[in-house]
């Protein structure tokens, strides 16, 4: 067994079972226990990316703009997830909407292909990203956005074996904007595809090839579904998987959007 790339430990893992351990972290509110929980999830994955980007900043100073420019985008990410994990132990902040802005699928799911495309060359895997011009913007918290794209992206990059291709592709679908993932992947089998969405699952195969917590899949799918959009799988088993997320372009829609 590897470990993962974007998630090679699990810390989150002990929290899948049943001990009966009513300490510490369990002592949080049913409420809360699943964010912290999702929020750890993806501290970790930009834990990793901290340490792949410092790899590269060592192994190859001539492109240190560029280094910089990562780093900077995940402080920002990390300190946007902190201040999520503190409105938890603030009840005065906890109804907070998202900071909702127009954007741009492209222009937020663009950095993070830059930002993963040194992790798909270490694995020699060919990472493409194929964008449709003019898409309509969604009315979404940037942060939200870049969960799903970075989950999805690294699920790819850790069940896609070496000389395989990742696609990320954007489109215009009636109201919506479609992010699709295509990976030449392990893919899932026909038993596993109705669970992946469910929290702490993990397909057989998946365990067999990396570490990981299954939370990534349930972060993604319960962000779609709060702007009211929806996430679709296909997958054959030795094959591959593509992931689509459609997310409304309809931003009159009134937002009644909270940060958990
Ligand atoms: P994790 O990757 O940590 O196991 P996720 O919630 O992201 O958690 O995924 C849940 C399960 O869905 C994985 O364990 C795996 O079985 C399956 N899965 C998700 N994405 C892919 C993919 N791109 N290729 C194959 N299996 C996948």
């Amino acid at each position: 067994m590897s470990a993962k790339n974007c998630d090679d430990i699990n810390p989150l893992a002990s929290a899948s079972k049943p001990d009966g351990d009513t300490s510490g972290a369990h002592n949080l509110d049913a409420h809360a226990m699943p964010v912290v929980a999702d929020i750890a999830h993806d501290l970790h994955n930009l834990a990793s990316n901290f340490k792949t980007r410092l790899y590269l900043t060592e192994k190859s100073p001539q492109r240190l703009a560029e280094h910089l420019a990562v780093l900077e985008q995940d402080a920002n990410r990390l300190d946007a997830l902190v201040q999520r994990l503190a409105a938890i132990s603030q009840p005065q902040l906890d109804s907070l909407t998202a900071a909702l802005h127009p954007l741009n699928l492209n222009d937020v799911a663009a950095p993070i292909f830059k930002a993963y495309e040194p992790v798909a060359y270490a694995k020699r895997l060919t990472l493409t990203f194929e964008t449709a011009p003019d898409l309509s913007p969604i009315l979404a918290d940037v942060l939200d956005i870049e969960r799903v794209v970075i989950n999805l992206l690294c699920n790819a990059l850790n069940y896609t074996p070496a000389e395989g291709t990742i696609t990320l592709t954007t489109a215009r679908d009636n109201n919506s904007v479609l992010l699709t993932v295509r990976d030449t992947g392990i893919g899932i089998s026909s038993q596993a595809l109705p669970h992946i969405f469910e929290r702490f699952f993990r397909s057989e195969e998946a365990q067999n090839t990396t570490l990981g917590t299954g939370l990534g899949l349930g972060i993604v799918k319960g962000i779609v579904e709060k702007y009211g959009g929806q996430v679709e799988v296909e997958s054959t088993l030795g094959k591959g998987s593509v992931f689509k997320v459609f997310l409304p372009t309809n931003i009159e829609k009134p937002a009644a959007l909270y940060l958990h």
